[in-house]
């Protein structure tokens, strides 16, 4: 066995402080006394009698609630990309419950239940501008990480079968044989992520399909890094003795920026990709909803998002701008074969599904658990409710926001917007899509920004860093956001943080 030689474990503790150095540190905000009071009134030790149904309700409705916080429940909370729930998908996630409908086998004759299932992620399809005939793959998640997880194994099962197709192994399969043997079969020395600006799920996926972290090469523009470096791309595709997977980061969680910018961008990355046997995946977890707009003033959101039906999978979430309740994601793919090849649930007679007229498979073939919550409903219900015109008018009126808030950062002489960018205020506030990205000018109150608009209570966003120096992060996800009541809010608290310090 190798050892790692000094040389390679000083190059590690320096990635492992950069890694730590990214994180700002900050004084921590004290919590509230109705987490102090939450804390101390956790039940100790399981109860042998059991407190009754009212004495948990009670329990849970004043000791427990009121320590959550705010986050989907209201517009003001701007941290991460939580989105919230809309009151349509908020009833069904109840119905969810109360019928507790196990979506793993596909009964057409004993429930309606993967039949709505189904429907829904036809119709997200169509609210996305994606032909659902020619996404035939496609499942519910319980988020944009196991979405990427999906994409990886199936591009990983892809590439290796690719690469065998030069030689007579054409059953080749990662899924049959694993990893290792595959590789040796498809004669294969590595599988490569080439991406730019991953989210770091993407690595989490990399590492539990096997293919390891490492295996995830971040080869962005040097003034640009969310853009594909072409040159370095095309270098690293024709690698023969390497099968890649391209993921594409179609608005990435720090910047909102995405990896590609107009149709003819993606034309060329499949048409690489193609020559070069190269899956490509799209992490859309937020950025896929950019599909439903269509006024002009989005052209630069619209153009990003142009092409991306050219990918072979995709990940988008439901939780975050979809507004549906947290555990849901899904997943989109052209390759129905490549589904059964990876997840195919063999050998268990009694989850056998009838073969009915339609083509509906059981999910627990085609992702990765087999019993598990009926998620659909809740996106199937907000989908029914609100159309397309509601799910556009309401990306609309998060995109108005953010741009009002870019605005007022621009204008003022505290904050600064980033990324740093020339162009005119009209062209800056064009290309933001729903995150903010700023921070202090002056040092000192950059360190505790987040800290001091975090302790109005008033609003909440993130921590984040850019090239090294804390900053600070709005994400406009929710759905009941209103510029007109939010905004004067936002410029109230940013205004009296800038005044305090
Ligand atoms: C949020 C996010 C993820 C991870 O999503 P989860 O739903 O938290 O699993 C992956 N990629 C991008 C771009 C994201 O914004």
């Amino acid at each position: 066995m190798e050892t790692p030689d000094s040389e390679t474990q000083a190059s590690l503790s320096k990635a492992i402080a950069c890694l730590q150095s990214k994180a700002p540190p900050s004084e921590v905000l004290p919590p509230t006394t109705a987490i102090v009071h939450a804390r101390k009134a956790l039940a100790p030790r399981l109860p042998s009698a059991g407190l009754g149904l009212q004495g948990t309700i009670r329990h849970l409705q004043e000791d427990l609630t009121p320590a959550f916080n705010e986050s989907s429940r209201s517009s003001n909370y701007y941290g991460f990309v939580t989105g919230g729930v809309t009151p349509a998908a908020s009833v069904a996630d109840n119905f969810v419950t109360a019928y507790d409908q196990n979506v793993q086998v596909h009964l057409p004759n004993e429930s309606i239940a993967t039949d709505i299932e189904d429907r829904a992620l036809s119709l997200l399809c169509e609210l996305l501008d994606f032909q659902p005939e020619v996404w035939p793959h496609r499942v519910f998640t319980t988020g944009a990480t196991a979405s990427n997880i999906l994409g990886l194994a199936c591009g990983r099962e892809y590439v290796i079968a690719e690469a065998s197709a030069h030689r007579t192994d054409a059953e080749n399969s990662v899924g049959e044989y694993g990893i290792v043997d595959a590789m040796h079969r498809a004669g294969i020395d590595k599988i490569q992520i080439l991406t730019t600006v991953p989210h770091s799920s993407l690595s989490k996926a990399a590492s539990i399909l096997g293919l390891g972290r490492a295996s995830v090469k971040d080869i962005g523009q040097q003034d640009a890094p969310h853009k594909f470096d072409t040159r370095m791309l095309k270098n690293l595709l024709e690698q023969s003795s390497s099968a890649s997977i391209v993921a594409v980061s179609a608005s990435e969680v720090n910047t909102g920026l995405f990896a590609t910018s107009c149709l003819e961008e993606m034309q060329e990355l499949r048409k690489l990709c193609d020559m070069y046997g190269a899956w490509i995946h799209i992490d859309g977890a937020f950025g896929i909803l950019g599909r439903v707009l269509d006024d002009p003033q989005y052209a630069s959101i619209t153009n990003a998002c142009a092409g991306l039906e050219l990918a072979d999978s995709i990940t988008g979430d439901g939780h975050k701008l979809l507004n549906v309740p947290y555990d849901c994601g899904f997943f989109i793919s052209r390759h129905r074969n490549i589904a059964a090849r990876v997840f195919q649930n063999p050998n268990a007679a009694y989850l056998a599904t009838s073969n009915g007229p339609d083509s509906i498979m059981s999910p627990l073939n085609i992702g990765l658990e087999n019993s598990r919550r009926f998620r659909a409903l809740p996106v199937y219900a907000s989908l029914l409710a609100y159309g397309k015109a509601g799910y556009r008018h309401m990306l609309e009126r998060q995109i108005e926001l953010s741009r009002g808030i870019a605005n007022f950062i621009l204008e003022s002489d505290t904050y600064e917007l980033l990324p740093e960018s020339g162009g005119s205020t009209e062209e800056i506030l064009s290309g933001i899509y729903i995150i903010v990205l700023f921070r202090a000018k002056d040092e000192e109150l950059n360190k505790s920004l987040v800290d001091k608009i975090k302790a109005t209570r008033k609003i909440y966003v993130s921590g984040t860093a850019w090239k090294g120096k804390p900053a600070c992060r709005f994400a406009v996800s929710n759905w009941k956001t209103d510029i007109k009541r939010d905004l004067p809010l936002i410029k109230e608290v940013l205004q009296s943080v800038a005044d305090s310090s």
